[in-house]
């Protein structure tokens, strides 16, 4: 892709998914725009556009081969928005089209679009527009990619905090200190001969150490953030035998995992999106987590144990009818994050001691007869619902580049604070100060290379 970043042509796309869908929308805009608009629409009743407002009318083709037939020149009937400079998407004039939808048709009305003058958008190039023109910072531009290409429900609540500017806005105060601290010292390296008073020395370290732990906090937050973003983790674990990969199989609606009535069927560890109670959510089939297993099975086991650990919730499935036998006494005491016990097999009867050593809160099913299996969909559904809504009103670092950058500023930080300690010249302070800021900076745009932009919109679809 070349980015267009000087070139302010004229650029069209369609803005909605491919395939068949009942609309589909065309998007236009560049300085074109109002003249392609007033060539290819027509609309029902005369009279200005209003930006912002949506019309009726028909989309033509002026293509003189189809001019003679009337009939043939009407396209498609259509609404059409037009937005003024300033006041739409890509800050530039822009024009909405929307189209009946179908490949063919769509096809049709670009085509026409095309035809008018206008090039063919490059992914991104809308929201890159928006960003050249000043409408979005490059931390608000990323989040519109990350709504749209989100996997959790946090991870677009997340974006959509970051797509008002919550970035920004946190890193205003923080980029506003430094300014202050870097100009105060940057006065100062007039007069090398004036010694810093040590209560000034003082204060510069006190806020360096300050904002060293605010930016160091916001980068412990990127951990949490790569959870949130994305698809929670129900992982199913659990002695051999116990009816895991029935269970997968059940929760999953198909036949992706072999069940076997010899154990250890599962010499790996599986893994399905599924629909859980209208939580989407990855499932995790692995091997029984048996003790002292060698081999092929060994290593099956250490990704089993690491899928455990790394899981958002993790069920751990009992033989419910027969007693605990070791491995599932080993499994039980076993350390592990969230979790919730399973007593499985229940038609065929309940064990009492193995139900009371599962504890009140263990779950009777039946992988095989779906007995139960209603109860577990929904409480699966309730205990990840908390960690989703658990999201502070802080920003959380869910953007690598970011998270890239937040590191820089800290470790640029750091080496300010132990600038001041060991007395070094102020020069070197500037220079982690400077260095810093402009880390800092770059998270919301400053003055990115042309490789940087292209990283970013590379990511985007076409008609973003
Ligand atoms: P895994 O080793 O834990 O994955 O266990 P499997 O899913 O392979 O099941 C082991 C055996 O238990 C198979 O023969 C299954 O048909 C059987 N099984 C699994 N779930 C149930 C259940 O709910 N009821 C009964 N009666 N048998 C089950």
């Amino acid at each position: 892709m070349s980015l267009d970043l000087e070139r302010r042509d004229t650029i069209a796309a369609v803005a909605t998914a491919q395939g068949a869908g009942a609309i589909a929308i065309l998007r236009v805009s560049g300085p074109q725009t109002d003249a392609i608009r007033d060539r290819i629409f027509a609309p029902r009743r005369p009279g200005p556009f209003v930006s912002a407002r949506l019309r009726l009318g028909d989309l033509v083709t002026t293509a003189p081969a189809a001019a003679d037939a009337v009939r043939d020149r009407l396209l498609d009937e259509v609404l059409c928005a037009w937005f003024a400079p300033g006041q739409s998407y890509s800050s530039e004039s822009m024009v909405e089209l929307h189209i009946h939808g179908g490949p063919v048709n769509v096809a049709r009305c670009l085509r026409a679009v095309l035809d008018q003058g206008a090039r063919l958008a490059t992914p991104g190039e809308f929201t890159l527009r928006a960003f050249l023109g000043g409408r979005l910072d490059l931390a608000q531009a990323e989040a519109v990619q990350q709504i749209v290409g989100a996997r959790s429900l946090a991870e677009v609540q997340l974006a959509q905090r970051a797509l008002r500017g919550a970035i920004g806005d946190a890193l205003q105060p923080i980029e506003r200190a430094l300014v202050e601290l870097l100009a105060e010292v940057e006065a100062q390296l007039d007069f090398p001969e004036d010694e810093l008073p040590p209560a000034q020395r003082a204060e510069r370290t006190a806020i360096v150490a300050r904002l060293t732990q605010q930016i160091q906090q916001q980068c412990a937050s990127a951990t949490t953030g790569a959870r949130l973003c994305r698809r929670p983790r129900v992982v199913l674990g659990g002695p051999p035998n116990a009816g895991k990969s029935t269970l997968f199989n059940a929760l999953c609606g198909s036949d992706r995992a072999i069940t076997d009535a010899v154990a250890g069927t599962t010499r790996d560890v599986l893994e399905v999106a599924a629909l859980v109670d209208a939580v989407e959510v990855t499932l995790v089939d692995t091997a029984g987590l048996q003790p002292s297993a060698a081999g092929v099975s060994g290593e099956a086991m250490r990704r089993a144990r690491h899928a455990a650990q790394d899981a958002d919730l993790l069920l751990l499935v009992f033989d419910g009818a027969r007693p605990l036998d070791d491995s599932a006494r080993h499994v039980l005491q076993e350390a592990t994050p969230d979790r919730l016990h399973l007593a499985n097999k229940i038609d065929l009867g309940g064990h009492a001691a193995t139900l009371a050593a599962l504890g009140p809160d263990a779950l009777a099913v039946s992988a095989l007869t779906g007995a139960g299996l209603a109860a577990l969909r929904q409480t699966i559904a309730q205990r990840l619902a908390p960690a989703q809504a658990a999201i502070d009103l802080d920003w959380i670092v869910i953007n690598e580049r970011h998270a890239g950058l937040l590191e820089q500023a800290a470790t640029a930080l750091r080496d300010a604070g132990s600038a001041l300690a060991q007395q070094q010249p102020d020069e070197v302070l500037a220079l982690e100060l400077r260095r810093a800021l402009l880390a800092l900076s770059a998270i919301v745009g400053g003055d990115p290379t042309d490789q940087v932009l292209r990283s970013i919109f590379d990511r985007f679809c076409i008609g973003k």
